[in-house]
């Protein structure tokens, strides 16, 4: 069996009037990402892990922040592109799993939209695709709602 594991990270500031987008989902908080893209770091996690399970080159260098093609790009488009490529690697997503750790926007009440959104993107079950909001005790410099951060798995199947 061929399966092979790959994990991402990501963290995105925090700013008023930003549009709050989290795992392809407008989230109702007053404070939202900054990015070159859209800054939603759940699915900029989630891409990095898939592209590291499958021995791939990371978003940073798939679709760099100096490229102004992709200002304010929306990262549902470049999650699709990322699956596109992982499975032209000759891989099956098996599951995905993320923390989101932040005292930002609350993400246990829209977890199910969250999940669906995702699931959709990568074409999987709702059931392979979890996500859980993780509060920071009001310790470190990213307390107060002042960013996201974002830790994701995925499992791949190899061909
Ligand atoms: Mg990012």
């Amino acid at each position: 069996m061929n399966l092979r594991i790959g994990t991402g990270f990501d963290l995105h500031r925090l700013e008023e009037g930003r549009p709050c987008i989290l795992g392809g989902v407008e989230l109702p908080h007053p404070k939202g990402p900054v990015g070159h893209s859209d800054g939603d770091a759940l699915l900029h996690a989630i891409s990095d892990a898939l592209l590291g399970a499958a021995g791939l080159d990371d978003i940073g260098t798939l679709f760099p922040d100096t490229d102004d093609e992709h200002a304010g790009a929306d990262s549902a488009a470049l999650l699709a592109e990322v699956v596109a490529r992982v499975r032209a690697a000759g891989f099956r997503i098996v599951n995905v799993d993320a923390v989101v750790a932040t005292e930002g926007p609350r993400i246990a009440p829209h977890r199910g939209a969250i999940r669906a959104r995702i699931a959709g993107i990568l074409e999987l079950d709702t059931g392979a695709v979890n996500v859980k909001g993780k509060s920071l005790e009001g310790l470190g410099a990213l307390a107060g709602g002042t960013a996201v951060a974002v830790q994701a798995v995925a499992l791949l199947r190899g061909a």
